[in-house]
């Protein structure tokens, strides 16, 4: 059985990768897998353990490190985020397309680690920095000095998506989701006809 892809969606915090990710999941003929992240930032109201994320302490995140079990990692506004690299391989490897929902540091690992031609980078772009930080501040889960940091951070995010294979602009959730969805058809079709050949 051929393997799965590794789909990357990426983006500045708040830009709508969470929303669009499920948008784009609601295709079961793209048989895409999410992986859970693991991260030591607290839970959000409504978060849900092994959902979201994997929320946990810094203690488990080191070890975690240190066995050699994150496929990439970043410290995002002082926490740390990383994709588990059993679970991700495993069900590449029953035939499923992963995606992983990360910033653009652990983008670059990835990039870096995995030079196969398996793997689709993908940026999400805000319409504009007015929407992002309209965005960021409706979503209402962070406090104002964590929203600066955000945006702060966001503007330098913003000008490394030339390190991607594709930019989609998060204009509306169904236009931007059609487009991913068709990016990953492309994609799924590439990666067959160069098996075949
Ligand atoms: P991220 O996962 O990138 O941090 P979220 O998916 O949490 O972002 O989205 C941030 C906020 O922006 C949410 O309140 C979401 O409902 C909203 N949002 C997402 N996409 C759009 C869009 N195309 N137009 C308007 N609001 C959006
Ligand atoms: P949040 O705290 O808003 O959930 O996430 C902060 C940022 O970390 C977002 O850009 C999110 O995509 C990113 N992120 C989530 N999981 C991971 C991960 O496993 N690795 C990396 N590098 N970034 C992640």
């Amino acid at each position: 059985m051929a393997k799965g892809l590794l789909i990357i969606i990426s983006g500045p915090s708040g830009v709508g990768k969470g929303t669009i990710r499920q948008a784009v999941m609601k295709d079961p003929s793209l048989n895409l897998w999410y992986s859970v992240s693991l991260t030591t930032r607290e839970q959000r109201p409504g978060e849900v353990d092994g959902r979201e994320y994997f929320f946990v302490s810094e203690k488990e995140f080191a070890d975690n490190l240190k066995r050699g079990n994150l496929l990439e990692h970043a410290c995002f506004v002082g926490h740390h985020y990383g994709t588990p690299l059993d679970k991700a391989e495993e069900k590449r490897l029953e035939g499923r397309n992963v995606i992983l929902e990360i910033e653009v540091n652990g983008t670059l690992q990835v990039l870096d680690r995995l030079k196969d031609q398996d793997v689709v980078s993908i940026f999400l772009m805000p319409p504009s920095f007015q929407d992002l930080e309209a965005r960021i501040r409706g979503r209402c889960t962070e406090g104002e000095k964590c929203i600066e940091e955000r945006l702060k951070k966001a503007k330098k995010e913003m000008g490394m998506s030339a390190h991607y294979k594709y930019v989609v602009t998060n204009d509306s959730v169904e236009r931007a989701a059609s487009e991913i969805q068709g990016i990953i058809r492309k994609e799924i079709e590439l990666a067959r006809s160069s098996m075949t050949k």
